[in-house]
């Protein structure tokens, strides 16, 4: 099977080395096997993305030597897409609009006292899953602000037990569950980026999803959607975080690191692929 990996990025700030290193993981699994190397802009958030964020990675990875076939997918350009594949799990009856505020959903929480927790903290407790049909379709034909959210205990009574396999962690039952009811689509943005994701790396046909293990549990949920959608399975390899001195992971907040701070302070490429993991052979 012919590989295609691929690399993407929000462009909500400056590169540093943490994405240094997912982006080499990845060019470098497509290389090793033949393959293509996509590079994706994943710019579906309109309060966060900036386009000279957009400009600034493709300046900091041409820089650091990687190529992709151009023209680059931007998600922004594609929300009929996530509205086609929305639409497919809405006949289903796998998804609900949620009116919920945040605020709404934490007060929820402390009401019931208790909330199962997921790796990205509490779950959302279902409050719009049991609304009546008729109910939620009126609020939302009178304008009421909402996402919508995927059932997923109907949809894996749809799809039964799924499975998916990681180059490092070996086959995996999906565990969709541990993540809850995640949005699909949201209020301020006609997708997510589990849904995004999902029919993105269908559409472009990646065979081999590299990225960082903090989306490992995500890869339950997208395993599910695939399966809702009837869309081609890959693999998925997650490689380890880069970290700082202090031993937490690298963020935005480790400024220094910004792959153009180093560049202007005149470190060369291969210096900064060897501080990235990847040492020239
Ligand atoms: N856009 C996501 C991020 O910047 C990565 C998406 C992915 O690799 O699946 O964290």
């Amino acid at each position: 099977m012919h590989t295609v990996t691929r690399f993407a990025p929000s462009p909500t700030g400056l590169l540093h080395l943490g994405h240094a290193h997912s982006a080499l993981f990845g060019f470098q699994a497509a290389q090793q096997a033949g393959g293509v190397f996509l590079l994706r802009i994943e710019d579906i958030d309109p309060n966060r993305c900036r386009a000279e964020h957009m400009q600034g990675i493709f300046e900091d990875l041409a820089w650091l030597g990687l190529s992709w076939p151009v023209p680059v997918r931007r998600q922004s350009e594609h929300l009929a897409d996530y509205a086609a594949a929305l639409d497919r799990l809405h006949a289903l009856g796998v998804v609900y609009p949620c009116f919920c505020s945040r605020k709404e959903i934490q007060e929820e929480i402390a009401r019931a006292g208790y909330a199962p927790h997921g790796p990205e903290g509490p779950l959302y407790p279902g409050t719009c899953r049991h609304l009546p049909a008729a109910e939620a379709a009126a609020r939302v034909a009178a304008g009421a602000p909402h996402a919508m959210r995927l059932d997923v205990a109907k949809a894996m009574a749809r799809t039964g037990p799924l499975r998916w396999y990681d180059r490092a962690a070996g086959w995996q039952q999906a565990a969709p569950e541990t993540l809850g009811d995640v949005v699909l689509a949201r209020r301020d943005a006609p997708t997510s980026y589990h849904l995004a994701v999902t029919v993105d790396d269908a559409i472009q046909g990646v065979t081999l999803v590299t990225r960082g293990e903090d989306l490992f549990h995500a890869t339950h949920v997208h395993r599910l959607l695939q399966a809702l959608l009837s869309l081609p399975v890959p693999e998925w390899h997650h490689h380890g975080l880069l970290t700082n001195e202090a031993g937490q992971r690298l963020s935005k907040r480790d400024g220094a690191r910004a792959l153009r701070a180093l560049r202007e302070e005149g470190v060369p490429p291969a210096q900064v692929r060897a501080m990235a993991g990847f040492p020239d052979p």
